[in-house]
Formats: C-alpha cells, sequence, structure tokens
C-alpha cells in the first residue's frame, strides 16, 4: 500500500504546485483564479499523459513476445514492467524445467527394451516409444492418434484389448510373423492404459527346446528300457539253453551300455552349460592331446580304417585338457563309426594364415548331404537313427563338440559330400593357440595334407 500514498501524494503535489504556478501567473494577468484552476488541470494532464506513454510503452510490450527487457519506467509503472517481467521469466524456467524431466522421463523409456504405448480411452494411441513400434510395427509420428485395433490386426490382441480384463498378459506373434510379444495392459486415469510389450520369441524358443529335449531323452531312455525289460521278462519266463541265456545277456548289456553312453554325454553338456569358461593360460602340448585322441579311435577302428595325425608338435593350446580331448575324440569317433572299413581318417592341426589354428578330422567315409550340415549340432539329430545307434552313437557328439570349441572362443565348421567324405574343422582364435619349441624327437609323423585319392596307408 506504500505505493498508493507516495503516488497519491506525489499526485497531490503535482497537481497543488500546477494550481499554485497557474495563481501566480494568473495574478501578474490579472486572473488569478483562472490562473489557479488552469494550472491544476495543465499539470492533472501531465500526469496522466505521463501514465498514458508509460501504460502504452508496458501494454506494447506485453503484446509483444516479452523477448527483451520490459519498459524500465520509473515508479509504478517501472515496479508493475519488473514484476511482470520477473513473474514472466520465472514461468518459463519453470515450464523449461518440465519440459527438461518430461524429455528425460521419455528418453528412460524410449531407452528401455520393453514396448511402451499409451492408448487413450477410444484406443488412440498417444504415444509409443521405439520398442513399441518395432514391436507391432509402427510408425510413431505417423501413427499418433490413431486407433490401435486399426493398425495392430493381431485378433488375440484387439479381443485382449477390448476384453476389458487385463489381469494376464496375452501372448501373440506379431503382425509381420516375425517374433513372439508378450503384452500387458494396464488401465489409468479416465479409461486410458498403458500397453507393456515384451519380445519373447527367445524365450519362447528356449521353453520350446528344452521341451523337446526332454521328450528326445525320454525317447532315447525309453528305447533301451522297453528292450531291457523285454529280455528280463524273458529270462524270468522261459526255460533258455545256456547259448540262448548268453546271447540274451550280451543284448541286454548292450542296451545297458547305451544308457550308460547316453547318461554320460546327457552330463558331459550338463557339464559343460554350468561351468566357468576354461582359463586362456593352462597351456597344453597340441601333440600329445592328439596322440590320447588318436589312441582311442585306434581302439574303436580296431584296425579296420587307417589312421594317422600330422602336425601340432611346435603348438600349445590353452583350456581345458579334458573338454578339448572329448571333443578331438568324438569328431575321431565319428569319422571310424562313419567310415566304412579299409577307409581313411586323419587328424591336423594347422596354422591359419588369418591368425589362429585349426583342428581338422577328415575321413573318406560315407559323407553326409548338404541339407542336414546346418543341423548336425544339433541335439539328437542324426542323418541315419539307426546306423547312429548301431554304432553306439546317442546323437550328442556334436552339440558336445560345437559347446566345447565355443567355450574356447572359436567355432566349428564342417564340409563333406555323400560318398566321398567329411571334414570336421575346429577354429580357434590366436588367444588360444601359440608356438613352442618342438621337444627333440617329436613322435607324430608330420605329413602333407592326403588327398582323397593318394591317402598314405599308415595305421596309427
Ligand atoms: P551320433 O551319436 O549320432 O554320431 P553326433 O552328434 O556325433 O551323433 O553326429 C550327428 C550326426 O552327424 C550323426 O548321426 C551322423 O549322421 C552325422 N555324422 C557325424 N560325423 C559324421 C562323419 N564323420 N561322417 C558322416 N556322418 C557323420
Amino acid at each position: 500500500m506504500n505505493w498508493m500514498l507516495s503516488r497519491t501524494l506525489k499526485s497531490v503535489f503535482v497537481v497543488a504546485l500546477g494550481m499554485g504556478l497557474g495563481a501566480l501567473l494568473g495574478a501578474l494577468a490579472g486572473w488569478p483564479r483562472l490562473g489557479l484552476v488552469a494550472g491544476g488541470l495543465v499539470l492533472s494532464g501531465a500526469v496522466v499523459m505521463r501514465d498514458l506513454v508509460r501504460g502504452n510503452r508496458l501494454m506494447t510490450w506485453l503484446r509483444g513476445p516479452q523477448d527483451g527487457r520490459a519498459p524500465r519506467d520509473a515508479g509504478l509503472w517501472g515496479e508493475l514492467a519488473y514484476g511482470i517481467e520477473r513473474a514472466l521469466r520465472q514461468r518459463e524456467r519453470r515450464i523449461e524445467q518440465e519440459r527438461d524431466r518430461l524429455r528425460q522421463f521419455l528418453a528412460a523409456i524410449e531407452a528401455s527394451p520393453n514396448g511402451v504405448m499409451l492408448l487413450d480411452g477410444t484406443d488412440r494411441i498417444e504415444w509409443c516409444n521405439g520398442a513399441a513400434a518395432q514391436h507391432f510395427g509402427l510408425e510413431p509420428e505417423r501413427d499418433r492418434l490413431q486407433r490401435a485395433t486399426n493398425l495392430i490386426r493381431s485378433p488375440a490382441f484387439v479381443a485382449h484389448l477390448q476384453g476389458g480384463s487385463y489381469d494376464d498378459p496375452v501372448v501373440f506373434t506379431d503382425p509381420l510373423g516375425r517374433a513372439t510379444l508378450s503384452v500387458l495392459v494396464r488401465p489409468y486415469g479416465d479409461g486410458w492404459r498403458l500397453v507393456l510389450s515384451t519380445d519373447v520369441t527367445e524365450r519362447e524358443r528356449a521353453d520350446a527346446m528344452r521341451r523337446n529335449f526332454v521328450a528326445n531323452v525320454s525317447h532315447e531312455i525309453r528305447t533301451p528300457l522297453t528292450v531291457l525289460a523285454g529280455f528280463v521278462e524273458t529270462l524270468a519266463q522261459l526255460p533258455l539253453s545256456e547259448v540262448e541265456r548268453q546271447r540274451v545277456l550280451a543284448l541286454m548289456q548292450q542296451q545297458a551300455s547305451r544308457m550308460q553312453t547316453l547318461v554320460a554325454d546327457l552330463l558331459t553338456l550338463a557339464q559343460l552349460e554350468g561351468s566357468p569358461l576354461p582359463q586362456p593360460d593352462r597351456w597344453l602340448a597340441v601333440d600329445d592331446l592328439m596322440r590320447r585322441a588318436l589312441a582311442d579311435a585306434t581302439a574303436l577302428s580296431a584296425g579296420r580304417h587307417a589312421l594317422r595325425s600330422s602336425g601340432g608338435e611346435d603348438a600349445e593350446v590353452a583350456g581345458s585338457d579334458p573338454e578339448l580331448l572329448s571333443a578331438l575324440t568324438n569328431l575321431l569317433n565319428n569319422a571310424v563309426r562313419y567310415t566304412p572299413p579299409g577307409g581313411h581318417v586323419e587328424l591336423r592341426f594347422a596354422w591359419r594364415d588369418e591368425g589362429g589354428a585349426v583342428f581338422e578330422v577328415v575321413d573318406d567315409g560315407i559323407g553326409i548331404a548338404r541339407e542336414h550340415l546346418p543341423r548336425l549340432t544339433e541335439r539328437f539329430y542324426r542323418v541315419d537313427g539307426s546306423r547312429s545307434r548301431d554304432t553306439g552313437g546317442t546323437g550328442l557328439g556334436l552339440a558336445i563338440v560345437k559347446h566345447v570349441v565355443q567355450r574356447h572362443g572359436g567355432e566349428i565348421v564342417i564340409s563333406s559330400e555323400p560318398g566321398k567324405g567329411s571334414t570336421f574343422r575346429l577354429a580357434l582364435p590366436s588367444l588360444r593357440v601359440r608356438r613352442r619349441a618342438a621337444p627333440a624327437g617329436a613322435g607324430i609323423e608330420a605329413a602333407p595334407a592326403p588327398q582323397a585319392a593318394g591317402w598314405p596307408q599308415t595305421t596309427a
């Protein structure tokens, strides 16, 4: 209220001054009263004019974009302009802070791997993040304010959205058929809904794989079990001659050892999946590893094949001895099992020009048709089930090999031609292999890579 008092006093003072001066000048001219009134009116007009000018300046600034400073007049108008400007700037700052917060909030939602979409009461898309746009095949800017049910054509999604009961998520295949989505709807505000989407393709695939795996394992175990149970019944109920009894017992032993191999392979796989990665600084002599793997295959071949190895005398590999040995043994045993008697099997080690090294198991056996190659390392995948089982296979060997080589940072590459033979390559990165001085009189013979026609006839 101070400003009112001072302003009133100033105005009264100015008008009184005008009246006084008017009266003085009027008295000189002989019209003191007229001078008094005229003086009062003139200075009152001046006060009003000054207010009009200052008020107009402030109004002009207010009507504009208010970019620059408000007019800095003295007195009431100046204070008024300053107050308005300060209130405006404060509000602008608050709005900018709110905008910043909103931007950060949206950026956080944008960074989420889950899709977030806001729908109004009539199913129109108010906002969606990049993940939701990708999940539902939307274009965020173009599709804003469009009805979600017109754009997302999946019947399961539309029925769920319109059903109104949002307790459980709905799972369906995305409109382009590329992914499986799990969508959770949460109502909020005045009929609005928050639609959260997650890509569960991998999870569904893993679930399906697990279900498949359990079914496969059960099947693989049930078959020898059924055979065993049959033999037990035969032994219990039929009076068999000693020769027949021995034959049945031998068959029973075969089935039991088949189950044992299967369980051992399953345990190996479980161990590979559950144990930490092989250490990168435990160095093993490559030739020793190759010699032991070859000895195993030699026993399996029992003189029916020509086996040999080459390379590796100057090399060391970093990793797990039992894992690498199991990978090489699996490949060599396969080569023996899928190569007819009289055939050749070779285990090679070679440095690669691009760095790293490769173990190769080459045979000139039955080979594999091209269409099977991509699936060979899947668990229980067999080209010829009966041949695999007859030769004691579990269908898990190459899955184990793939696991081992991947755990050592490498990869398995398979090439094969039916009737000509197969080559299985385990490529290891340079971090995992190094040269070492060859010990005097290193035992493994180093031979040039044999061609299919010119296999040397050495039996390891
Ligand atoms: P299995 O126990 O059946 O041998 P693997 O996983 O070791 O299982 O191999 C998968 C399939 O790949 C085999 O069933 C066989 O058909 C094929 N296979 C593997 N190695 C060879 C090979 N050296 N020559 C021909 N076929 C092979």
